[in-house]
Protein backbone atom coordinates (compact mmCIF):
# COMPACT_ATOMS: atom_id res chain seq x y z
CA UNK A 1 0.00 0.00 0.00
CA UNK A 2 2.64 2.83 0.86
CA UNK A 3 4.60 1.86 -2.46
CA UNK A 4 2.01 2.79 -4.73
CA UNK A 5 1.13 6.29 -2.58
CA UNK A 6 4.89 7.16 -2.76
CA UNK A 7 4.51 6.33 -6.41
CA UNK A 8 1.42 8.58 -6.94
CA UNK A 9 3.13 11.11 -4.62
CA UNK A 10 6.35 11.59 -6.82
CA UNK A 11 4.77 11.64 -9.91
CA UNK A 12 2.34 14.22 -8.92
CA UNK A 13 5.55 16.11 -8.13
CA UNK A 14 7.38 15.85 -11.25
CA UNK A 15 4.59 17.07 -13.06
CA UNK A 16 4.18 20.13 -10.95
CA UNK A 17 8.24 21.16 -11.72
CA UNK A 18 7.80 20.11 -15.58
CA UNK A 19 4.94 22.68 -15.42
CA UNK A 20 6.57 25.32 -13.16
CA UNK A 21 9.93 24.79 -15.75
CA UNK A 22 8.04 24.55 -19.01
CA UNK A 23 5.98 27.46 -18.68
CA UNK A 24 6.08 29.78 -21.91
CA UNK A 25 6.59 33.36 -21.23
CA UNK A 26 6.55 35.66 -24.38
CA UNK A 27 6.86 39.10 -24.36
CA UNK A 28 5.35 40.80 -27.84
CA UNK A 29 7.25 43.65 -28.07
CA UNK A 30 6.55 46.98 -30.50
CA UNK A 31 5.55 50.89 -30.42
CA UNK A 32 1.83 51.33 -30.61
CA UNK A 33 0.05 50.84 -33.26
CA UNK A 34 2.69 47.66 -34.26
CA UNK A 35 -0.05 45.01 -34.27
CA UNK A 36 0.70 43.48 -30.88
CA UNK A 37 -3.14 43.04 -29.78
CA UNK A 38 -3.81 41.71 -32.84
CA UNK A 39 -1.28 39.34 -33.89
CA UNK A 40 -1.59 38.15 -29.87
CA UNK A 41 -4.84 36.97 -29.97
CA UNK A 42 -3.75 34.24 -32.78
CA UNK A 43 -1.21 33.43 -30.48
CA UNK A 44 -2.84 32.90 -27.97
CA UNK A 45 -5.17 30.28 -29.83
CA UNK A 46 -2.53 28.72 -31.68
CA UNK A 47 -0.39 27.87 -28.91
CA UNK A 48 -2.62 28.18 -26.00
CA UNK A 49 -1.42 30.46 -23.88
CA UNK A 50 -3.25 33.03 -21.71
CA UNK A 51 -3.17 36.65 -23.57
CA UNK A 52 -2.38 39.61 -20.60
CA UNK A 53 -2.84 43.11 -22.20
CA UNK A 54 -2.11 45.62 -19.74
CA UNK A 55 -3.51 48.19 -22.33
CA UNK A 56 -7.01 45.97 -22.69
CA UNK A 57 -6.93 45.42 -18.30
CA UNK A 58 -6.63 49.38 -17.93
CA UNK A 59 -9.61 50.67 -20.12
CA UNK A 60 -11.67 47.66 -18.93
CA UNK A 61 -11.82 49.76 -15.67
CA UNK A 62 -12.00 52.73 -17.25
CA UNK A 63 -14.92 51.77 -18.53
CA UNK A 64 -16.29 49.95 -15.19
CA UNK A 65 -15.05 53.40 -13.61
CA UNK A 66 -13.32 51.27 -10.75
CA UNK A 67 -11.23 53.01 -8.31
CA UNK A 68 -8.06 51.74 -10.81
CA UNK A 69 -10.06 53.03 -14.30
CA UNK A 70 -10.68 56.71 -12.16
CA UNK A 71 -6.85 56.69 -11.10
CA UNK A 72 -5.47 56.22 -14.40
CA UNK A 73 -7.83 57.52 -17.41
CA UNK A 74 -6.60 61.13 -17.69
CA UNK A 75 -2.54 59.65 -17.71
CA UNK A 76 -4.07 57.10 -20.46
CA UNK A 77 -6.11 59.54 -23.01
CA UNK A 78 -2.64 61.94 -22.90
CA UNK A 79 -0.51 58.94 -24.00
CA UNK A 80 1.85 58.88 -20.85
CA UNK A 81 2.57 55.80 -18.95
CA UNK A 82 0.72 54.58 -16.28
CA UNK A 83 2.82 55.19 -12.92
CA UNK A 84 4.79 51.98 -12.62
CA UNK A 85 4.52 51.41 -9.25
CA UNK A 86 0.64 50.41 -9.95
CA UNK A 87 2.03 47.97 -12.83
CA UNK A 88 3.01 44.91 -11.02
CA UNK A 89 0.23 44.16 -8.84
CA UNK A 90 -1.84 44.26 -11.72
CA UNK A 91 0.46 42.27 -13.16
CA UNK A 92 0.38 39.37 -10.40
CA UNK A 93 -3.39 39.52 -10.20
CA UNK A 94 -3.81 39.02 -14.42
CA UNK A 95 -1.87 36.00 -13.96
CA UNK A 96 -3.25 34.25 -10.76
CA UNK A 97 -6.83 34.22 -12.40
CA UNK A 98 -5.29 31.75 -14.70
CA UNK A 99 -4.63 28.28 -14.11
CA UNK A 100 -4.13 24.95 -16.20
CA UNK A 101 -2.21 26.98 -19.26
CA UNK A 102 0.89 26.62 -21.40
CA UNK A 103 2.26 30.04 -20.46
CA UNK A 104 1.57 33.80 -21.33
CA UNK A 105 1.52 35.98 -23.94
CA UNK A 106 2.51 39.85 -21.76
CA UNK A 107 1.30 42.18 -24.71
CA UNK A 108 2.23 45.79 -23.40
CA UNK A 109 4.15 45.24 -20.02
CA UNK A 110 6.65 45.66 -19.47
CA UNK A 111 6.81 48.92 -20.87
CA UNK A 112 9.86 50.34 -18.58
CA UNK A 113 12.98 49.14 -16.78
CA UNK A 114 12.08 49.30 -13.60
CA UNK A 115 8.87 46.86 -14.72
CA UNK A 116 10.96 44.52 -16.26
CA UNK A 117 13.34 43.91 -13.64
CA UNK A 118 10.29 43.91 -10.91
CA UNK A 119 9.13 41.29 -13.69
CA UNK A 120 12.28 39.35 -13.38
CA UNK A 121 11.89 39.60 -9.32
CA UNK A 122 8.01 38.19 -9.55
CA UNK A 123 8.74 35.13 -12.50
CA UNK A 124 11.95 34.20 -9.56
CA UNK A 125 9.64 33.67 -7.00
CA UNK A 126 7.61 31.49 -8.80
CA UNK A 127 10.93 29.61 -10.35
CA UNK A 128 9.79 30.82 -13.68
CA UNK A 129 11.65 33.38 -16.80
CA UNK A 130 10.78 34.85 -19.45
CA UNK A 131 11.06 32.59 -22.60
CA UNK A 132 10.77 34.94 -25.30
CA UNK A 133 11.08 38.29 -25.94
CA UNK A 134 9.34 38.93 -29.74
CA UNK A 135 9.77 42.69 -31.01
CA UNK A 136 7.49 44.07 -34.19
CA UNK A 137 9.59 46.22 -35.96
CA UNK A 138 7.57 49.11 -37.20
CA UNK A 139 8.51 52.63 -38.39
CA UNK A 140 6.75 55.84 -36.82
CA UNK A 141 5.59 57.26 -39.98
CA UNK A 142 3.32 53.94 -40.36
CA UNK A 143 2.42 53.58 -37.07
CA UNK A 144 0.74 57.14 -36.90
CA UNK A 145 -1.29 56.22 -40.22
CA UNK A 146 -2.61 52.96 -38.75
CA UNK A 147 -3.43 54.56 -35.54
CA UNK A 148 -5.33 57.37 -36.98
CA UNK A 149 -7.13 55.17 -38.79
CA UNK A 150 -7.78 52.81 -35.94
CA UNK A 151 -9.22 56.47 -34.21
CA UNK A 152 -11.62 56.80 -36.84
CA UNK A 153 -12.84 52.88 -36.58
CA UNK A 154 -12.72 52.76 -32.98
CA UNK A 155 -13.04 56.08 -31.16
CA UNK A 156 -9.97 55.69 -28.80
CA UNK A 157 -9.07 58.67 -26.58
CA UNK A 158 -5.81 58.34 -26.86
CA UNK A 159 -5.45 57.94 -30.56
CA UNK A 160 -5.95 61.73 -31.85
CA UNK A 161 -2.69 62.82 -33.87
CA UNK A 162 -1.05 64.61 -30.96
CA UNK A 163 -1.79 61.99 -28.10
CA UNK A 164 -0.08 59.77 -31.18
CA UNK A 165 3.02 61.52 -31.21
CA UNK A 166 3.49 61.53 -27.55
CA UNK A 167 2.85 57.96 -27.16
CA UNK A 168 5.80 57.31 -29.89
CA UNK A 169 8.06 59.88 -27.95
CA UNK A 170 7.19 57.61 -24.76
CA UNK A 171 8.00 54.75 -26.55
CA UNK A 172 11.25 55.90 -27.39
CA UNK A 173 12.14 57.61 -24.27
CA UNK A 174 10.91 54.81 -21.64
CA UNK A 175 10.22 51.47 -23.31
CA UNK A 176 12.72 51.29 -26.47
CA UNK A 177 15.63 51.00 -24.08
CA UNK A 178 13.94 47.43 -22.79
CA UNK A 179 15.56 45.91 -26.62
CA UNK A 180 19.14 46.39 -25.38
CA UNK A 181 17.89 45.08 -21.66
CA UNK A 182 16.95 42.00 -23.36
CA UNK A 183 19.29 41.85 -25.88
CA UNK A 184 21.85 41.43 -23.11
CA UNK A 185 19.87 38.40 -21.54
CA UNK A 186 19.50 36.80 -25.01
CA UNK A 187 16.23 36.02 -25.29
CA UNK A 188 15.53 38.81 -28.03
CA UNK A 189 14.03 38.70 -31.15
CA UNK A 190 13.07 40.87 -34.43
CA UNK A 191 10.55 40.54 -37.02
CA UNK A 192 9.63 43.17 -39.53
CA UNK A 193 6.09 44.14 -38.55
CA UNK A 194 4.92 45.18 -41.85
CA UNK A 195 2.57 42.65 -44.49
CA UNK A 196 -0.40 40.94 -44.10
CA UNK A 197 -1.67 39.44 -40.58
CA UNK A 198 -1.00 36.33 -41.82
CA UNK A 199 2.28 36.53 -42.64
CA UNK A 200 3.46 38.34 -39.84
CA UNK A 201 2.15 35.93 -38.02
CA UNK A 202 3.74 32.74 -39.97
CA UNK A 203 6.66 34.52 -39.40
CA UNK A 204 6.00 34.79 -35.51
CA UNK A 205 5.15 31.18 -35.61
CA UNK A 206 8.44 30.29 -37.13
CA UNK A 207 10.41 32.21 -34.29
CA UNK A 208 8.37 30.60 -31.52
CA UNK A 209 8.62 26.64 -32.85
CA UNK A 210 12.43 27.66 -32.25
CA UNK A 211 12.15 28.78 -28.36
CA UNK A 212 8.52 26.32 -27.43
P1 LIG B 1 -0.68 50.78 -27.44
O1 LIG B 1 -1.67 50.71 -28.53
O2 LIG B 1 -0.03 52.12 -27.26
O3 LIG B 1 0.34 49.66 -27.49
P2 LIG B 1 -1.91 49.71 -25.05
O4 LIG B 1 -3.29 49.32 -25.41
O5 LIG B 1 -0.91 48.65 -24.82
O6 LIG B 1 -1.46 50.73 -26.15
O7 LIG B 1 -1.91 50.68 -23.78
C1 LIG B 1 -2.66 51.89 -23.76
C2 LIG B 1 -2.13 52.79 -22.65
O8 LIG B 1 -2.20 52.11 -21.36
C3 LIG B 1 -0.65 53.20 -22.77
O9 LIG B 1 -0.45 54.32 -23.63
C4 LIG B 1 -0.32 53.51 -21.30
O10 LIG B 1 -0.77 54.77 -20.90
C5 LIG B 1 -1.11 52.46 -20.52
N1 LIG B 1 -0.29 51.26 -20.26
C6 LIG B 1 -0.49 50.02 -20.77
N2 LIG B 1 0.47 49.17 -20.33
C7 LIG B 1 1.29 49.90 -19.53
C8 LIG B 1 2.47 49.61 -18.81
N3 LIG B 1 3.02 48.39 -18.81
N4 LIG B 1 3.05 50.60 -18.09
C9 LIG B 1 2.52 51.83 -18.07
N5 LIG B 1 1.43 52.18 -18.74
C10 LIG B 1 0.81 51.23 -19.48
Amino acid sequence: MVIPTVYIYLQLTFLIIINIYYMFNFIIFGPPGSGKGTQSAKIAEKYNLAHISTGDIFRKNIKEKTELGLKVKSIIDSGELVPDELLIDILKDAINSYSGVRGFIFDGFPRTIRQADEFEELLKSKNQKVSLVLSLKVDDEEIITRLMKRAEEQGRLDDTREVIENRLKVYHRQTEPLIEYYKKKGKFESIYGIGTIDEIFSNICKVIDRYI
